[in-house]
């Protein structure tokens, strides 16, 4: 393989096909309510992000169901998820009662934990501490971009030392860390993307979640879009963005995924209208094209 597949990882480190269960934990989020910024981030909706999940469910009921769907195909292991929102935001006692709730029993060997760098406080990382003994652990941080301008331009509500502080503090505690970057924001260029490789290989993150912008009714992004205020760039230059950036991440990060999966409803611009597949397909056929690979150019750290 020319990129390092998380689905390989999986099967090398569990020894068999592992699932995801995407869990919703009724969580919102600081840049949405009031407490870091209002709307959120520009291109997020109101469902935090494109979640689909049934929310009125409770979280070990939702663990139960996926779970059962899951082992009618086979599947005996699972990573339960939280995903839509921030995850860390809350008590933590509250935190502590929501995670053991998704730990239904012990096919269950990963709680993963997607939140944003400015939510990741000692104490919340002393209650997924607690978790360590019986699961792998694994913290999902949104970045973006390591452009701390564009940061400010998307209102993430956070800037780029923040993302640093809270990936060395999660790296420290021995948690896996996952990372989301959008390689097609309209303020970045190609440098950009080489920086947000070089970043994050120098953090040693142990993973990757690549995105392509999408734009979804009911945000700025979508009235900006409109407006003509900014130019979603052509899939062409998408694919070149992916697989410099592959080049220069380090070889040992584990990719998650190398485009968005836009909602079904309400996407006004989403994947140059092609499938996630088609697009997948035509990034690994460019890696073959240039005969290149991840971590090609990665000789620029003090190793
Ligand atoms: S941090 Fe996540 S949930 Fe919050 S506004 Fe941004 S994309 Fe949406």
């Amino acid at each position: 393989m020319r990129y390092r597949k998380l689905s390989d990882y999986l099967k090398e480190k569990y020894g068999e096909r592992v699932q995801r269960i995407v869990i919703h934990g009724g969580f919102t989020c600081p840049n949405r309510d009031g407490r870091k910024g209002w709307g959120g981030c520009i291109y997020c909706d109101a469902t935090g992000s494109g979640f689909t999940t049934e929310a009125s469910l409770l979280i070990r009921e939702q663990v139960l169901k996926m779970k059962e769907r899951y082992e009618k195909k086979g599947i005996r292991k699972f990573i339960a998820y939280f995903q839509a929102f921030s995850n860390t935001y809350d008590s933590p006692e509250n935190l502590k009662k929501k995670y053991e709730e998704a730990l239904v029993d012990d096919s269950i060997v990963q709680l993963s934990v997607s939140t944003r760098p400015d939510l990741v406080p000692e104490k919340v990382l002393d209650v997924l501490e607690e978790f360590k003994d019986r699961v792998d652990v694994s913290v999902e941080l949104g970045l973006q971009t390591a452009n701390y301008r564009t940061l400010r331009l998307i209102n993430r509500g956070h800037t780029l030392a923040e993302f640093v502080d809270a990936a060395v503090r999660v790296k420290r505690r021995g948690f896996e860390l996952v990372v989301h970057v959008i390689l097609n924001l309209p303020w970045d260029d190609a440098l950009d993307v080489i920086e947000t490789a070089k970043l994050l290989s120098a953090l040693s993150v142990d993973g990757v979640k690549i995105h392509s912008l999408y734009v979804v009714e009911g945000t700025e992004l979508a009235r900006m879009y409109r407006s003509g205020e900014i130019r979603i760039c052509s899939l062409e230059e998408y694919v070149d963005r992916v697989v410099t950036f592959l080049e220069y991440l380090s070889p040992n990060v584990v990719i998650h995924r190398l485009v968005a999966d836009p909602p079904r409803e309400g996407t006004i611009f989403g994947n140059w209208g092609k499938s996630k597949l088609e697009l997948v397909n035509t990034i690994e056929k460019e890696l073959e094209r240039r005969n290149t690979y991840q971590g090609k150019k990665f000789d620029y750290l003090n190793r």
